[in-house]
């Protein structure tokens, strides 16, 4: 069966926010959740405020969220938005406030306990959002993907419920002008997994295979821009679409294996998401090619690669310097991995030697 299934807005393209102001008409008080202060940096949140203000629309800010957020946060951020009795919510920034944003607005609608909130049953109330994103990597703005710190299971766990896809997404690539490369190749990187784990996925279907190809194709035009640090407008505007293509792609196949196996590098580690996600691809294309030789082959050709090899060096040129593992860290992660909800959907499912060995020829 194919399935299409994305009820978000997409406006993607310079001066997006200027030009549409009329979306900012969701509510009657929004809450603006954001980090402390890249939003206020690249210019996106002075800008909202000024549609805001110019609509005469009233407005709150959370700007409290970290990287990974975890739950404590995002109940703080609900009762923030309660508080302001806040009808709507914008989220601005990278992964971050934006996952943490859709929790927030769901959370502020009705009373779930912390130990329920990755149940899944979710009463049909929450806040219309707006997301603004000002990175190119996790396409949460058209994903019906929360993803949290789980200090309980220690890992990052996944919130996902139609109820919490933005009504709006607005992306202008001018925001990330400035940008840091290194948050720039790791946040690239994540956008290029979601695309490639989406192709290698059961849940593909042709017409997600082609948005997933259109977004590696993009990505794979910038990795040597990015190893040249030559971030130009035009490698901005390909960033941003690949990640948004990695959104709608992921949207409906989920990640899978590389995903599942960065979270405990992230929650152990502090190692960057996207950096995670980059230190395993390589190996992962490896995995499946034994299964379904033809896809590694056209996604390696979408990038203008002729091996698994060369691919490899790339990203490994990118990443620099790769952190030190033990095996007895790489076992204990393979357990954890293991549970992850996503890693039995990629088109080869990994034994538990898998999981190992997936770690151990990566990051040994
Ligand atoms: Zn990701």
């Amino acid at each position: 069966m194919l399935k299409f299934d994305l009820p978000t807005k997409i406006f993607l393209g310079k001066n997006c926010i200027k030009e549409n102001t009329n979306v900012f008409s969701l509510g009657k008080k929004a809450l603006i959740v954001t980090g402390r202060s890249s939003a206020k940096k690249n210019g996106s949140q002075s800008d909202v405020e000024a549609v805001l203000n110019s609509l005469n629309i009233d407005y709150a800010i959370f700007d409290q969220v970290k990287s990974n957020p975890d739950i404590p946060t995002v109940y703080k951020g609900a009762e923030t938005a309660k508080a302001e009795h806040a009808d709507f919510v914008i989220a601005i920034g990278g992964g971050s406030p934006m996952d943490a944003g859709k929790t927030i607005a769901l959370l502020a609608c009705q009373n779930i306990a912390p130990e329920n909130i990755f149940s899944g049953s979710y009463q049909k109330k929450v806040l219309p959002m707006i997301h603004i994103p000002t990175t190119s990597g996790t396409g949460s703005e058209v994903t019906p993907y929360s993803i949290l710190s789980n200090h309980k299971a220690q890992t990052k766990s996944t919130i996902a419920t139609p109820l919490i896809f933005p009504t709006y997404a607005l992306l202008d690539p001018a925001y990330q002008k400035d940008l840091p490369i290194s948050i720039t190749i790791n946040t690239a990187l994540d956008a290029l997994s979601h695309n490639i784990e989406s192709i290698l996925s059961m849940k593909i279907n042709p017409l997600i295979a082609q948005i997933a190809q259109s977004g590696i194709k993009q990505i794979g035009d910038c990795l040597t821009a990015m190893e040249n640090n030559d971030l130009t407008e035009a490698v901005r505007e390909k960033l941003q679409y690949g990640s948004l293509a990695g959104g709608i792609a992921i949207a409906h196949t989920g990640t899978n294996i590389v995903h599942s196996l960065g979270y405990s590098l992230t929650y152990f580690r502090d190692i960057d998401h996207g950096r995670a996600n980059a230190l395993t691809i390589a190996e992962y294309l490896n995995f499946i090619a034994k299964t379904a030789p033809e896809k590694v082959a056209l996604i390696l050709n979408d990038m203008k690669f002729d091996n698994i090899s060369q691919f490899k060096a790339q990203i490994d040129r990118l990443l620099g310097k790769k952190e030190a593992f033990t095996a007895e860290e790489l076992e204990k992660y393979t357990q954890i991995a293991l549970k992850a909800k996503n890693i039995n959907t990629s088109l080869r499912a990994p034994s538990e030697s898998d999981v190992l060995s997936l770690y151990k020829n990566s990051l040994l």
